[in-house]
């Protein structure tokens, strides 16, 4: 496999949230059970674990990747990534990359959220770092669209949640960042690379042209009612066709 949208094409990266342990299924979250069995599944259909740093390597042309790949990814921080996720992936030797909001880093409660899901503390976070299998990137400072953000709050915003990463966890070799709820325009994709960062993630079910020059990286929504080789067939269908346009 030589060019890069080849090689994007076959390596979906999917965006998980909560992992329940129990199968009680609730939107933007799975349960350890279809975790472990998407993981499975895909080994055993022959696809290899990369991490987001392999891909970024790979768009920048230092290598390539396998001729089947996939990426797991986890949005805003939350401890059953650390309880739950992270024993799995250990479980199958598997790359994990996780976006964390880090004003709520550690936080178990919230004064006005009821059902408010516990987040891991940075001493988990290092954990699961030192492994070698996870590495924490910014989802921003606070949970907030940054398209609605003035572009002085943005900033400040992103600069925040990279120097507390890079305090706690030591410094990043690659800039990823996942913006929260997927919203995001040209502006923010600038601001963004004009600090360095190299891999913006959104959630979408394909890469496209439009999307790599500007850094961004389309992500699968790992649903837990969906069967994960139908959604790297969607993946790749949606991919392709957006590439040859
Ligand atoms: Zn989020």
């Amino acid at each position: 496999m030589n060019n890069i949208s080849n090689q994007l094409i076959n390596c979906p990266v999917f965006v998980y949230h909560h992992i329940k342990p129990e199968d009680e299924y609730m939107m933007f979250s799975t349960t350890a059970k279809k975790l472990d069995r998407d993981i499975q599944t895909l080994l055993m259909k022959g696809y290899k674990s990369v991490s987001l740093k392999t891909i970024f390597e790979s768009i920048q042309g230092k290598n390539e990747l396998p001729e089947k790949s996939f990426c797991i990814t986890f949005d805003d921080g939350y401890e059953c990534n650390y309880h739950l996720g992270y024993p799995i992936l250990k479980k199958y030797n598997v790359y994990g990359d996780i976006f964390i909001s880090t004003d709520s880093v550690g936080a178990k409660t919230h004064p006005s959220i009821p059902d408010f899901i516990p987040h891991f503390s940075w001493e988990q976070a290092l954990v699961m770092q030192n492994s070698g299998l996870i590495k924490i990137h910014s989802h921003g400072h606070c949970h907030e669209p940054n398209n609605e953000m003035p572009s002085d709050l943005f900033d400040e915003n992103v600069r925040t949640s990279l120097a507390l990463i890079q305090n706690h966890l030591g410094s990043t070799d690659i800039k990823a960042y996942a913006y929260p709820y997927s919203e995001f325009n040209a502006q923010t994709n600038e601001k963004l690379n004009d600090l360095g960062f190299g891999l913006l993630m959104i959630a979408c079910w394909k890469n496209s042209k439009e999307f790599l020059k500007q850094g961004c990286i389309g992500r699968i929504e790992a649903d837990f009612d969906i069967d994960i080789m139908d959604m790297v067939e969607a993946f790749k269908c949606l991919s392709k066709k957006s590439f040859e346009k």
